[in-house]
């Protein structure tokens, strides 16, 4: 579905939400889903006219499973370069295992571990605060995970991972405290997205935000602070 000209949210992706960002030469994949993926990812680009070959990069908002899934299947397939923040890069490759949830849904978090491959990828990008990729800006937004970040375009929109949420009604919610590695700093991101502009909020998980959303998520913090 293209939510606005040149981003579209692709339909039936099992995890995260993957979007893509297409404007004319550039073409990001931003998120993956879970492992197994791939072949609708591209099977919506192939829809747009477009070929897999064109895809320049693919950025991760963080590297949990749910996120960063498909990565090695469209890497394999398009040849694009994956990007991640610096700080989650070794546990997308595989030297340091994924984060690992706490409290109750810990075992079933284990089960699934188990049952589902996770194919590590060696990032060929580390980003850092300010870079630019693909016409984003690159926000460093840690807490959700030690490299959490956040694509932003000025005045228009944010790719936000899971540093937001939103609800049924696509208003923005604060990061998820079961799923978070370190809620201060989730919660310090969020004061730093409140202080950006953007009209459309684009989460991991849940609808998007059509409008204004920055403002949304100033109020989360008004709330949160009274
Ligand atoms: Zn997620």
């Amino acid at each position: 579905m293209e939510i606005v000209p040149g981003i579209h949210h692709v339909n039936g992706v099992r995890g995260a939400n993957c979007y893509l960002a297409v404007s004319g030469d550039t073409i990001l994949i931003v998120d993956t889903g879970m492992p197994g993926n791939g072949r609708r990812i591209l099977k919506y680009l192939k829809g747009l006219g477009r070929d897999p070959a064109e895809v320049g990069y693919i950025v991760l908002t963080h590297s949990d499973i749910d996120h960063s899934g498909s990565a090695f299947e469209l890497k394999r397939v398009t040849g694009a370069k994956v990007a991640i923040h610096e700080g989650d890069a070794r546990s997308l490759s595989g030297e340091e295992k994924l984060k690992e949830v706490r409290g109750i849904i810990s075992p079933l978090f284990k089960v699934m571990a188990k049952l589902i491959r996770f194919r590590p990828v060696k990032p060929d990008l580390l980003l850092r605060e300010g870079d630019e990729i693909g016409g984003f800006r690159v926000i460093y937004t840690p807490g959700h995970t030690r490299g959490s970040a956040c694509l932003h375009r000025p005045g228009e929109l944010l790719f936000a991972g899971d540093a937001l949420r939103s609800d049924k009604h696509g208003n923005p919610e604060p990061p998820s405290k079961l799923m978070s590695v370190d809620m201060k700093r989730a919660w310090e991101s969020v004061r730093k997205i409140a202080e950006l502009e953007f009209n459309i909020l684009l989460p991991g998980h849940g609808s998007p935000v059509l409008q204004n959303a920055s403002k949304g998520v100033r109020h989360l913090l008004i709330s949160k602070d009274s």
